[in-house]
């Protein structure tokens, strides 16, 4: 075992993010022999698993379990959780240097892009992250305005063609017994079950050979128990640009073969309507004070794939507009940041500042690449990130104040309630009893002091 500095302890290392990339991150460290470790895993949640809890959509219920495998993370002995502690307000950056060998930052990138156009912040205008927010129960939701938003609404807009765009559209056309099994909050379900929403509009600005969706999650839309899915055959005709975009690349083919078989289908007569459109670049979101619909340009591409308008304008009635045009990391005060990628500039995980490494600071997950890639993604480059940190265990700076009590004590001091994984088990009880209780697998506590209520057996005051 090489010398890490320190042959009386281990090299103490904090997680900042209990997301995918964080806990991948203490699993590779937990899974070696080279240097014995003591982690730290901090959220400013009380609940952790980051977008696996507040992203992935709540009837996705295979890819959710991921959360029992990320679980047995935070159970091993190397590893502890302060969740409810927000880096850069509950303690610094420079403070925890104090405190650990190294730092890893996972802290992820889940703000929502905006379109720049007029009308955006018009009432009734919501964007993705603040609906997903929502229906997963985040204690941040703002809930009042998303439920403004919806209550009442009948014809909505979804801005964008990712399967974040896919998720909130099957979300808003299921029906309540499509819903039942999943672990959203009470409420949440209450209110999805009663909408009025009968029709759905969805919008990609390029065509249907450069959307982001994947078959899997297109293929559900066509699914739905009280919907129909509606394509206009004249935008899935190909220009020499999709056709070669499409050329080889099986997601894409597989894409129009679905999308080409809806061109074909008549809507049902009473039933719900998702109608894709595609070449349809949103410019302006119309309403006095609240959203009455949406002005659309037709666009095309040109030989060299750029996207151009046509001149050409409709609207879109709609009192619902949900954007979805992707996510950006934001700057961690203390911690180097590039602007414009939106992202913590790195070399080969090690943090980067003007070109130089920082000693002892790391990043993974998509405050490193940005917000793209499935869960699994996250694995393989935490766990490359790993590896440079391990390089660096003899050289790393030395902590001042490495004693695992020294930094809680130091929270404790300064009034913050950290939750444990003691704590995290009492929710995780208390979640699945109040499911229970309604005949459901689980029910989400949205409430953040409700969530610190239940964690009160693993919360220090
Ligand atoms: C709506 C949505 C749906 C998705 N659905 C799927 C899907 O179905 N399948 C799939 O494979 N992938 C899906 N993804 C992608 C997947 O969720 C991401 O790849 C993954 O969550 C990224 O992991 P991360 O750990 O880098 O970031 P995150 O999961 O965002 O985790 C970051 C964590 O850091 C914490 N944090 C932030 N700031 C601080 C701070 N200052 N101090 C302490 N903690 C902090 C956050 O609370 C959070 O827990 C989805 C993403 C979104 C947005």
């Amino acid at each position: 075992m090489p010398d890490n500095g320190s042959a009386t302890r281990p090299l103490r290392v904090a997680i900042i993010g209990s997301g995918p990339s964080g806990l991948y991150a203490a699993e590779a460290l937990t899974r070696h022999d080279e240097v014995e470790v003591s982690i730290d895993v901090f959220d400013r949640l009380p609940a952790p698993f980051g977008l696996a809890r507040y992203g992935v959509a709540p009837d996705h219920l295979a890819l959710r379990s991921v959360r029992n495998t990320l679980e047995t993370v935070l159970d091993d002995p190397a590893v502890r959780l302060l969740a409810n502690v927000e880096v850069g307000t509950d303690i610094s950056v420079e403070e925890l240097h104090r405190f650990y060998d190294a730092i890893v930052f996972t802290y992820g990138a889940a703000t929502d892009q905006r379109l720049e156009i007029p009308g955006e912040d018009l009432d009734g205008t919501i964007s993705a992250t603040e609906l997903v927010n929502w229906y997963c129960g985040h204690p941040d939701a703002a809930g009042e305005r998303v439920e403004a938003a919806i209550t009442a609404a009948t014809s909505a807009v979804v801005i964008g063609v990712g399967n974040v765009a896919v998720d909130v559209t099957r979300v808003l056309s299921k029906t309540a017994p499509e819903l039942d099994h999943t672990d959203m909050p009470q409420h949440v379900l209450d209110l999805l079950a009663a909408t009025s929403i009968t029709s759905i509009t969805v919008l990609g600005r390029r065509g249907p050979a450069q959307a982001a969706f994947t078959t899997k999650e297109l293929k559900e839309l066509g699914e739905l128990a009280d919907a129909d899915v509606l394509v206009d055959a004249h935008d899935l005709a190909l220009d020499p640009v999709s056709e070669a975009d499409i050329e080889g690349e099986r997601r894409r083919e597989r894409n129009m073969e679905v999308l080409e078989e809806w061109s074909t289908r008549t809507p049902a007569r009473g039933r719900r309507t998702i109608r894709l459109r595609f070449f349809s670049q949103p410019v302006e979101i119309t309403g006095p004070d609240r959203v009455t619909g949406v002005r659309v340009e037709r666009t095309r591409l040109d030989a060299d794939g750029s996207l151009h308008g046509t001149g050409e304008y409709t609207t879109i009635d709609a009192d619902l507009v949900v954007r979805s045009v992707g996510y950006q990391g934001m700057p961690l005060a203390g911690v180097p940041f590039d602007e414009a990628r939106g992202v913590v500039p790195h070399a080969e995980g090690r943090v980067v500042d003007d070109g130089t490494v920082v000693p002892g600071e790391y990043v993974a997950g998509w405050i490193k690449r940005g917000p793209t890639g499935i869960i699994g993604t996250n694995k393989k480059d935490a766990t490359a990130t790993v590896r440079s940190l391990l390089a660096d265990a003899a050289q790393l700076p030395r902590a001042a104040q490495p004693d695992p009590d020294a930094v809680t004590t130091h929270l404790s001091e300064r009034g913050v309630r950290y939750v444990d994984v003691d704590g995290w088990h009492a929710i995780d009880a208390a979640e699945i009893a109040l499911g229970e209780s309604k005949g459901r697998p689980r029910t989400t506590l949205h409430d953040r002091e409700a969530l610190l209520e239940s964690a009160r057996r693993g919360v220090r005051d």
